[in-house]
Formats: structure tokens, sequence, C-alpha cells
């Protein structure tokens, strides 16, 4: 079975317009290195519209179909208190996802979020999965938060006793985020007070990967995913599989999942590419790097099941 442990359903109303305008101008520079000068308007119609608007989840669908991907965890997400509110509150966007989720019972994994800071974020996250059938917590500290952190407890406290697997967004992140609070430090704090919690940090921590490495060979329930490597992958893939290769020996071949972040990136590097990237491993990874068919059988599912518990 084949996993994508981290994806996002995006509709235009649930995010703030900063959102849309910072993500704009991330993807007018993806296309600029690609040798691609597109007007504001080319994004909207090429790329938002096209690729991103999904409040369905059916174009998600449709990609989990083309690259054979058999389920895939979907995240809400959070940046009302740091940019602002999108038209539809938090707790409606929530509720959507939970609704889509039951279109696609078979396929969707449907992850709650809520800032730690809002008033009523626990009872919402219980909320959600008590009534709306969500399975898991999505937190994006570069929000204004840190993992660590007195409030984020409180909400942790009830993922633990809800039995929610929790994924935090780690990495750097451009303004107005603060990538501060996405050091995978902080998350080692929370895996020593949460024994029975199971984390995944997202990205492998980007340019932290090492660090993050060393605290996931060290906490038994600190897990990573690889969202948002595939262009790294794509452009030099020795240095990816280096970099691969030294996360499964530090934190253990069972700590890596699958993940895509889309809708992000699936315009670049469509999602059956980056997963015959990673399918290869065996084969194509330069000679002096070695990778068994069973880190690439867990890397594709088998450590996101058992994360998840299915
Ligand atoms: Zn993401």
């Amino acid at each position: 079975m084949i996993i994508d442990a981290h994806c996002h359903i995006w509709h235009e109303d649930w995010m703030p317009p900063l959102f849309w305008d910072l993500l704009s101008r991330m993807i007018g520079r993806l296309y600029a290195k690609a040798g691609r000068e597109l007007s504001p308007a080319q994004i909207r119609e090429e790329v938002l519209e096209r690729h991103y608007f999904d409040p369905q989840g059916d174009k998600l669908i449709r990609a989990l179909d083309e690259a054979g991907v058999d389920k895939a965890v979907v995240l809400v997400l959070d940046f009302g208190l740091a940019m602002g509110e999108g038209k539809v509150p938090i707790e409606e966007q929530n509720r959507a996802y939970g609704q889509i989720a039951q279109r696609y019972p078979d396929r969707l994994i449907p992850f709650a979020s809520v800032d730690p800071r809002r008033r009523g974020a626990v009872e919402l996250i219980e909320r959600a999965v008590k009534e709306w059938g969500l399975k898991g917590l999505k937190l994006h500290p570069t929000a204004g938060f840190y993992p660590n952190e007195a409030i984020t407890y409180r909400l942790l406290e009830k993922a633990a006793q809800l039995n929610l697997p929790v994924l935090f967004h780690t990495g750097p992140v451009p303004a107005p985020l603060r990538s501060k609070h996405a050091h995978p430090l902080h998350l080692d704090d929370v895996a020593v007070d949460f024994p029975q919690l199971k984390i995944i940090a997202a990205h492998l921590s980007f340019c932290w990967w090492q660090e993050l490495a060393t605290f996931a060979g060290h906490q038994a329930n600190l897990y990573c995913d690889i969202a948002g490597w595939q262009h790294a992958a794509e452009r030099n893939y020795p240095a990816f599989c280096q970099v691969l290769r030294a996360v499964l020996d530090t934190a253990g071949p069972e700590k890596v999942l699958y993940g895509t972040d889309g809708p992000f990136l699936r315009p670049f590097v469509p999602d059956g590419e980056y997963l015959r990237l990673i399918r290869e491993l065996p084969e194509q990874a330069p000679s002096s790097l070695k990778f068994t068919r069973e880190e690439v059988n867990g890397i594709l599912g088998g450590n996101a099941r058992r994360v998840l518990g299915i």
C-alpha cells in the first residue's frame, strides 16, 4: 500500500489573501528558475485555478489515481493569526475536511488543525475528531508558537488522550511566518514529554535534516516525512540519495514517511515522478549508496501504516 503522508486540500476562501499572494510569488520564482516568466494573471489561471483550488478533493484523488497512490493524509492549515483570517472560519474548514474525507473514506485520512492560541482550540480538536471524523492533528508553529510551550501542550494532551498522531511543520519559511518556531529541537521536548504520542516532523526539517535525524534516532516516537524534497530529488538525485541514506541510517529505516506536500509542487514535479525516484532507489541510487526494497516499502507506506494505525 502506498501512502502519501503529507497533502493539503485548498479552497480559495479557506486561506487569507496574503497566503495566496505569498504562494503566487513563490510559484513565480519557481517558473522563473525554469525559464518561464508568468504574469500574476497567468499564475492564477494556470496554477491556482487549474491545480490548487480543489474544494471537493477531486483533483487530489485524480492525482493519487494517476500516480498509483492508495491513500493520502490531508492536512488543514491554520495561518489565521499570522496572516489574517480566510473567509471561512477555521472550525468550518476542519468540518469540510471531514466531509471531503467521507466522500473518499478509503483514500483520505484527514488531520485537523487549529492554532493553539485560539480560544476553544482544545474543544475544536475534540469535536473535529469525535463529530467530524478527523484522524490526527497538524500544527504549523511558524504562525507564532513553539511546539513545546504550555499553550501547545494543552492541545497535545488532548491529542494524546484521543490517540492522535501529530504532524508538525518543520524547516525554514518565508515572512510573515517565523522559522525559529520550526526547528526540530523543539520536537525533542515534545517527544520526551509525550512518550505515547506519535510525532511526525514534516519536510525532514529541510536544512536541519541532520539535527532532526539525530533526534529521531534517539526518540522512539519521532518520525519524519520527505514532503517538499521532490525538486531536490529531481535536480540532483545523487545528493538527494545521500541525504536520504544518512537519514535512514541515523533515524532508522522505520522512521521515514513518503509525502509530497501536494498540491504545492505538483505542477512542477508530478507525484508519479517523485514516487518513481523513491521506488527506484535500490536500482538507480549511486552504487556507493545501498537501499533495500524493504526500506523503500517502509518509506512508501509500511511506516505510515504503523504510525497511523491502519
Ligand atoms: Zn504541507
